[in-house]
């Protein structure tokens, strides 16, 4: 960045990823201008929206015209569309780094290649297969769209081998479409994120890894940095240094992973920042959101490190009161700006403090006044065995 020329940033996608992408990226003396098919977008109320399909070339072209780099708020942009915008401006992370993490076979193959295992898995494509793969796999097990799953939409969890006829009725037609996987049920010890980021430079940094809640699929709480991981964020360190440099990646991406007996297996990356990094907001000396906008752009990366302990609520669906969360010292609230709808992810809400006991005792106290004790309760298990 010249000190004359400020440089532009273009996002695919609209989406609250794109709308912190966009808030990031302000104070750097970056604007953002952000694309989607839907003009209620919710990073339109922060950065110009360009509302646009993904097959809409005229539109997707003038808007590269008006950029100086292009990423991603969502990760199932169609490859051709993000090829295509390549050849006209900066695209990252590269679009075959995309394509990867839109197929759970060719992520999966990928990390076992990167010297990461997975949970046993086998292709799905008829239904004499799902057979085959449960005879390899075993039950239990979940079976899942290859493509454009997410947050546990798209699967189908396989309690025994009695339910296969039931999955297939679920997800077959998606058989002929996208293709199924068949993953092993791991019932893991705990599960966990690493964020990463690499620079044009190749400079790499993770932040402290954090362990993750789910419910029904979808995060619901986080905690980071994560406790007792002094190997294992060395070990999650150099898997994710080593998928960046085969991918030539650069951005910010995250790695899922469950962990087992002490060791670490992929469940998923995601190509982008990430919800399980949302902490680093005001958790880290340098967000991920910023240090991706920086990565994109050719700039400088920032210091990941934690400033001190935090959690991360979600908020699904809708929002819940903020006064118990603004009164609280440290507390930080974020509200999308999004209709409330099931299963929506509206906004969230990150807690900082220097010690675990005074953590845990603003998690109670939130947890209480809202009527959320079920979604903090987890995370207050970990914290007061501090
Ligand atoms: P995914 O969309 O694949 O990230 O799945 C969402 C969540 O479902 C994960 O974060 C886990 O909590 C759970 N899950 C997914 N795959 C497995 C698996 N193979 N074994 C156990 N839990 C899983």
């Amino acid at each position: 960045m010249s000190k004359l020329s400020r440089p532009i940033l273009g996002v695919l996608g609209g989406g609250q990823l794109a709308r912190m992408l966009a808030i990031a990226a302000a104070p750097l003396g970056i604007k953002t201008i952000a694309v989607d098919g839907s003009d209620e977008a919710c990073a339109g109320q922060v950065a110009p929206l360009v509302v646009a399909g993904w097959d809409d070339r005229d539109a997707l072209q003038a808007f590269a015209g008006q950029v100086d780099a292009i990423t991603f708020d969502f990760e199932n942009v169609p490859a051709e569309t993000a090829d295509r915008l390549a050849e006209q401006v900066r695209v990252a992370p590269v679009p075959s780094a995309l394509a990867i993490a839109q197929d759970r076979l060719a992520e999966k193959t990928l990390f076992r290649e990167c010297g990461l295992g997975t949970p046993e898995f086998a292709t799905v494509d008829t239904r004499e297969q799902l057979d085959q793969a449960l005879a390899k796999v075993g039950a239990p097990a979940i079976l899942k769209t290859r493509r454009l799953g997410y947050d546990g939409k798209g699967q189908f969890r396989i309690k025994s081998l009695a339910d296969a006829d039931a999955a297939w009725s679920a997800l077959g037609e998606q058989a002929h479409v996208h293709g199924l996987i068949l993953e092993a049920f791991v019932p893991f010890d705990r599960e966990l994120s690493v964020i990463a980021v690499r620079g044009r430079d190749g400079d790499f940094r993770t932040w402290p890894l954090t362990q993750n809640w789910h419910v029904d699929g979808v995060l619901s709480m986080s905690l980071a940095p994560a406790f007792d991981i002094e190997q294992l964020q060395q070990r999650a360190t150099e898997l994710a240094r080593t998928l960046a440099e085969r991918l030539d990646y650069v951005g910010v991406f995250a790695l899922e992973l469950f962990v087992k007996d002490g060791e670490l297996l992929g469940n998923e990356m995601a190509p982008r920042v990430h919800n399980s990094g949302h902490w680093t907001i005001e958790g880290a000396h340098t967000s991920q959101f910023e240090n991706h906008v920086r990565a994109v752009l050719g700039l400088p990366l920032g210091d990941t490190g934690a400033r001190g302990l935090s959690v991360m609520f979600n908020w699904i669906g809708e929002m819940p009161d903020a006064a118990p969360l603004l009164r609280t010292i440290d507390g930080h609230w974020h509200d999308y700006g999004k209709q409330a709808r099931p299963g929506r992810k509206v906004g969230h809400a990150t807690v900082c403090a220097d010690a675990a006991a005074v953590l845990a005792s603003r998690l109670d106290t939130i947890g209480q006044a809202l009527g959320r004790q079920a979604q903090v309760q987890p995370v207050l298990d970990v914290l007061i065995t501090r």
